[in-house]
């Protein structure tokens, strides 16, 4: 399996640090506001990543933090009159039902910067201990020049930052040792949140937060390190100097970073007004539509987003399905069961399209081939089963659908969900009339079920049901 390593600037066979073990960690959204589109892009390209390594058994840890204290939480806060934790809580619990609807697997952890701020503080004390960073007026700043590997990861000439750097200072940064040299901690400022440290109250800079998380939920060295490629510089540039410079090791084995998603082929921005959250496309698709089209191009290419495209996801997604669904019906009102030996061939046969699967998600996650792969399987299952097919030969058929969608995040057996829930609420309306003694209707819903091919079972555990 290999990996395009920012780092190294080419791809690379995968060792994990711990056989059978992958430590991930993606810097996860600022919660000030929805979520926009572009947000989106690395939850659901490294969710994939994430999905294709546990496809192949390996066991993932998967951390993603949010980034509940900045200057943009704070500012919304203010607009609105409530506190910052208020903001960042409720778009949480926002991105959260995004996430959701764009399948995206929960992670193992979700740190909250706001809950880690210990950490981050002896983090902070380590560096100044090492001589990597100092304290002038309730300010911490990082000497950058100390750390000797600064600039591997953007492949940045320090001396070229210099120069560039100067002209950038901010008033009060003229304290500095040095134009490069990055906050670790800043001092409160009125109406701000702030903690108690060794420097006065104040609160974290940016960058320490993910070293400080990462190294808490996944340890001092992890196998992948991720985010959209405009985190390569600073932030993850500063979170190796940080990390690296404390623990006296390398920080991540590999580095992947998503290319950015424009809107009409222009860089999305609020300014331009070309700007849509997850929420607003919601309005118009099933976010499985979004996933598809997100997943349609390469991770590390620029993606443009346009109505027509997201068109034709819907039309590839709606044949995928559609195929699925032609499965489970040729499977209930199958004549045979057991699988003949022409379709056992003919089974074989479609291992292919799951060797050309794996073959292009093994290249650095290609999955707009990976896709292409899925179509053949479809037009394969399309074209290679009839009302005399056997349940099983449908079976297996079905299986390696659903096995190689759900590294994509896509549900085949979405409509069957919305369905359960109608069953469900039935039957608990059905309890309800016998509560209440209305047998006629208990029988009616019982009825109208059994026309729906559901068959009611009452036990002593309470009904339970099936398809006929
Ligand atoms: P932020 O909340 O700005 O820190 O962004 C959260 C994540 O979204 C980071 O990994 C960013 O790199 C990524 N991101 C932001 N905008 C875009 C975009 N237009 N296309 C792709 N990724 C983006
Ligand atoms: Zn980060």
């Amino acid at each position: 399996m290999k990996i395009y390593n920012t780092m190294s600037k080419r791809k690379e066979e995968f060792v994990p640090l711990e056989e059978g073990k992958v430590k991930m960690y993606v810097c996860g959204p600022t919660v000030y506001n929805y979520i926009h589109i572009g947000n989106a892009r690395p939850m659901i390209v490294f969710d994939t990543v994430r999905r294709y390594f546990e496809y192949k058994n390996y066991d993932v840890n998967y951390v993603s933090n949010f980034t509940d204290v900045d200057d943009k939480i704070i500012k919304k806060a203010n607009e609105e009159g409530v506190t910052a934790e208020e903001i960042s809580q409720r778009y949480i619990a926002e991105c959260k039902k995004d996430m959701d609807g764009m399948n995206i697997e929960p992670a193992t952890k979700n740190p909250l910067a706001t809950e880690e701020i210990d950490g981050m503080i002896s983090m902070i004390e380590t560096l100044i201990e090492k001589g990597y960073a100092y304290e002038k007026n309730g300010t911490v700043y990082y000497r950058t020049r100390k750390f000797k590997d600064y600039g591997k990861l953007s492949h940045k000439n320090l001396d070229d930052l210099q120069s560039g750097g100067r002209t950038l200072l901010v008033s009060g940064e003229d304290e500095k040792e040095d134009s490069l040299d990055f906050v670790l901690w800043k001092p409160k400022k009125e109406g701000e949140p702030a903690w108690v440290s060794p420097w006065g109250e104040g609160r974290p800079g940016w960058h320490i937060e993910c070293s400080e998380m990462s190294k808490k939920y996944l340890g001092e060295q992890i196998d992948i390190h991720a985010g959209g490629e405009d985190l390569i510089f600073p932030h993850h540039e500063n979170e190796i100097a940080q990390s690296e410079a404390a623990n006296g090791k390398e920080f991540s084995r590999y580095w992947m970073h998503n290319g950015f998603l424009n809107i009409d082929n222009r860089k999305m921005s609020k300014s331009l007004g070309n700007f849509f959250t997850v929420r607003e496309i919601s309005e118009k698709y099933d976010l499985q539509v979004l996933r598809f089209f997100m997943l349609s191009a390469h991770y590390r290419s620029p993606l443009n987003f346009s109505a027509e495209l997201m068109e034709a996801a819907k039309s590839g997604l709606v044949r995928i399905i559609t195929a699925a669904d032609r499965l489970k019906f040729l499977m209930r009102s199958a004549k045979t069961e057991d699988m003949a030996e022409t379709e056992a061939e003919k089974f074989a046969k479609s291992a292919e399209y799951v060797g050309n699967f794996e073959s292009a998600m093994d290249d650095d996650f290609n999955t707009a081939d990976a896709i292409a792969a899925v179509f053949d399987l479809v037009k394969f299952i399309n074209t290679m089963t009839d009302e005399d097919s056997s349940k099983e030969y449908l079976e297996n058929l079905f299986d390696r659908l659903v096995r190689l969608t759900e590294v994509l995040g896509i549900i085949v057996d979405k409509e069957d969900e919305i369905l359960d829930s109608d069953i469900e609420a039935l039957i608990a309306e059905r309890q309800a009339a016998r509560k209440e003694k209305n047998f006629a209707r208990a029988d009616e819903i019982r009825d109208e079920l059994l026309a729906k091919g559901i068959v009611l079972k009452d036990t002593r555990e309470g009904v339970q049901w099936k398809r006929a």
